[in-house]
């Protein structure tokens, strides 16, 4: 198994948020006469921004394809959290090498965040590349179109400090009609030592408060039954009206609450440091607000958590948890973010990650290994010193430990009767249907004569670390 930048996600085989993984765009039923092809890497929030540039791109007579053969144009939109994200975009060039010889006439261009973080170098390195976009430049796209087909390479990777594209009504991508994203907010100021995002995707900024409402009726009205509120540390969300009043990140949630008792509100990513008691006293007041949340850790030491800047530590993020117990109640689905092996982590910073996760008995996580990315703080000031045998064994112990806790977390949930949502056939079976719990749980069960999109009760009866098993009662 390749550790050292591999990730492990302890999910469920249902679920499609694969990190790293690229997401293909759909066909579209259009008059438009071209064709764009994009595939999609890394986080949600790429997800949802391919969707704002399909969207820009149908003003100008693109329709999406899932046949990158019949495409004229194919974007990529990229990832830079870790090497092996980028590594990944790189043979995938490397794939389109043939095809490009072959048809000279497709155009291919890199957005997001590896477009921003090597700019006009990615030209130089990667030549089948026409085009270099940054995360905040997407609305220039169709002039940058117009100079690759004058026969120029055109690059546009300028941060902005207020573009969130709240205007712009996204063209939904390999959707399954009944959960959606709504990016909230764009950028990050919190400058965690590891971390690429403030670069490539600039300084942290929150979108209109009524588009964001908009947006959710908008979906609840085409039969969306719940949406995701995106952004890289949703609880800093602030927006300020024109009357001067300002909307914080609990009274945004409430506001996409009260949209429709039918319109379940997920969210994500919250960062310890700024998740309120008020955020957890509204999800709690508002039984279509998920009672799940997804809270990074990143490290159980201290010593560690500090060299990060991640701005709390072991004690305060425990402390955190208990709050989250005591308002919400044990019930209440919690993930985590693990980073293993970073810059001179010893033995017992290791363990403290091991005894942290015992404390909480998270029902799942994302871990991986560290990665140095260039020019960040922990590359400039740190070194990356931890053997990659270290690192895997150590990434390998924090997997085990969450397998176990999954594992754990799922069976409390056996003989316990849950609302799903349908969201579609099981991956094995077209007999069996599959949807999540409020705790953002996996559940398999007969379909009956229920369909994606319906609420349904079902009763647990089995489970295995990733998955619950069940059947519809009345
Ligand atoms: N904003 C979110 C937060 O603070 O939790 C998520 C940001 S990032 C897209 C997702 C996760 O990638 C992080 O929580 C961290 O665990 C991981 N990550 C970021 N930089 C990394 C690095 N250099 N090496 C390994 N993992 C990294
Ligand atoms: Fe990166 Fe930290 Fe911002 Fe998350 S909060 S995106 S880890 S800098």
């Amino acid at each position: 198994m390749e550790l050292v930048t591999n990730s492990l996600k302890i999910l469920n085989e249902e679920d499609k948020k694969d990190l790293d993984v690229a997401r293909i765009s759909e066909d579209e039923k259009s008059t438009a006469s071209r064709k764009l092809y994009i595939e999609s890497y890394g986080c949600q929030m790429n997800f949802a921004d391919s969707e704002i540039v399909a969207s820009i791109l149908r003003e100008n007579d693109f329709a999406t394809t899932s046949k990158i053969e019949e495409a004229e144009l194919i974007l990529l939109n990229t990832c830079a959290i870790r090497e092996n994200a980028e590594q990944k975009v790189r043979h995938r060039l490397q794939h389109l090498v043939p095809m490009k010889n072959k048809r000279k006439n497709v155009k291919i261009g890199i957005l997001g965040c590896m477009a921003e973080r090597l700019k006009t170098k990615l030209l130089e390195e990667e030549k089948i590349v026409d085009m270099v976009v940054g995360p905040d430049a997407y609305r220039d796209l169709p002039n940058l179109i117009n100079e690759v087909e004058e026969g120029h390479k055109a690059v546009n990777v300028f941060l902005s400090r207020e573009e969130t594209y709240a205007d712009i009504t996204p063209i939904r991508l390999d959707s399954n009609g009944v959960t959606a994203f709504i990016s909230i907010m764009r950028g990050c100021d919190n400058m965690c030592s590891f971390c690429v995002v403030p670069y490539t995707r600039g300084r942290e900024r929150s979108r209109d408060a009524h588009s964001i409402v908009k947006e959710a009726t908008d979906l609840f009205n085409q039969g969306y039954k719940e949406v995701t509120l995106l952004g890289q540390n949703v609880d800093s969300y602030k927006w300020q009206s024109a009357d001067g009043s300002t909307v914080t990140f609990a009274n945004l949630l409430e506001m996409v609450a009260q949209v429709s008792p039918d319109l379940r509100v997920r969210f994500s990513t919250s960062h310890p440091k700024d998740i309120t008691d008020e955020v957890l006293y509204t999800m709690k007041k508002y039984d279509n607000i998920c009672k799940y949340i997804h809270l990074p850790a990143q490290s159980g030491s201290s010593r560690i958590l500090e060299l990060m800047n991640r701005t709390y530590d072991r004690e305060w993020y425990m402390g955190k948890i208990d709050r989250i117990r005591e308002i919400l109640g044990e019930e209440c689905g919690i993930s985590q973010d693990m980073i293993a092996g970073f810059c001179t982590e010893t033995e017992e910073d290791h363990q403290d990650t091991l005894s942290l996760m015992d404390y909480v008995k998270y029902d799942y996580g994302y871990m991986f290994a560290y990665s140095e990315r260039p020019n960040t703080p922990a590359a400039k000031k740190l070194t990356d010193d931890v053997p990659d045998d270290v690192k895997g064994r150590r990434l390998a112990e924090i997997i085990a430990k969450q397998r176990e806790h999954s594992l754990e977390r799922n069976q409390m949930s056996v003989g316990k009767t849950y609302k799903v949502l349908v969201e579609g056939f099981s991956k094995r079976s077209q007999e069996h249907l599959s949807g999540r719990n409020d705790q953002n749980k996996m559940i398999i069960f007969p379909k009956e004569n229920f369909q994606k999109g319906d609420y349904v009760n079902v009763l647990v009866t089995e489970c295995s670390s990733a998955t619950l098993i069940g059947h519809i009662v009345a």
